[in-house]
């Protein structure tokens, strides 16, 4: 595919693609936020987030956790994204307004040409729909996010239009002729993680990636992926907790 452009805001991110890539049947599309956002006109300047007594006192905690000043405004930008802040040191874990879990809300700084930050779009799965409409293939807004347990980041569905968020192989066999009782596969964050791969992080150039030839398959689909509150022991447990470093 012939790279895609330094993409700004009002940019037809469906026509660039279309131009590119003769999309096909049963094609499923993977698309970075990051210029989803830029066609969304969701690049910010720290200046448009003046900061409040609690993002002052968010910036005042975290220096004393980490030695490093961060920007007080910064803590607000992260504030107005999020629906709540999960912990607020050693970093800021904030639920965003869809729903989605990740540090500073998944606002980003690097490959944001011309401004401070890169807020993530404001309903991903509203761009996917969008997208996905336009193209005539189910679309996978992408970011890259860290995960608890592991070291390092990968890529994971933040919205998703035209397929179903998970696969569901309950009730179906294992080789063995056991019933699986448990099994949804979150298929998005999968399609996602390898589109991530494909993308890079830096300056490749490379936020659209096609899968060609796979198949969701004969399964129950759900979109269950962002997990209810109360379904969530380890925000529940979080909740109650305070770093104390
Ligand atoms: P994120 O994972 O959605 O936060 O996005 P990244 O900043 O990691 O970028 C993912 C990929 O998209 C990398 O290959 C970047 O070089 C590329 N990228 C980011 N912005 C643009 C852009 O405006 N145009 C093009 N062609 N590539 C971009
Ligand atoms: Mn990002
Ligand atoms: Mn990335």
């Amino acid at each position: 595919m012939e790279e895609l452009p330094e993409i700004s805001e009002s940019d037809d991110l469906a026509g660039l693609v279309e131009e590119r890539v003769d999309l096909e049947d049963g094609d499923v599309l993977c698309v970075a936020s990051t210029v989803v956002s830029k066609a969304e006109g969701r690049k910010a300047d720290l200046s448009a987030f003046p900061a409040s007594e609690r993002a002052e006192a968010i910036a005042d905690r975290l220096e004393s956790v980490t030695g490093d000043r961060k920007d007080p405004r910064f803590a607000q930008a992260v504030l107005e994204e999020s629906e709540a802040l999960l912990t607020e040191a050693p970093f800021l874990l904030a639920v965003t307004r869809f729903g989605h879990i990740t540090v500073n809300a998944g606002i980003d700084r690097s490959n944001v040409p011309g401004a401070d930050l890169l807020l993530l779009p404001e309903a991903p799965s509203d761009s996917a729909e969008r997208l996905s409409e336009a193209l005539s293939v189910p679309v996978i807004v992408t970011d890259t996010s860290g995960r608890p347990f592991r070291y390092g980041q990968r890529g994971v569905a933040v919205g998703w239009a035209g397929l179903s968020a998970a696969r569901d192989w309950r009730g179906e066999s294992d080789r063995d002729g056991r019933e699986l009782g448990v099994t949804v596969q979150a298929v998005v964050d999968e399609l996602a993680a390898t589109a991530n791969l494909v993308a890079g992080e830096g300056g490749g150039g490379t936020p659209a990636v096609v899968v060609r030839g796979w198949s969701f398959g004969d399964h129950a689909g759900s979109d269950d992926l962002f997990r209810r509150e109360e379904d969530d022991i380890v925000r529940e447990a979080l909740q109650e907790w305070a770093f104390d470093g």
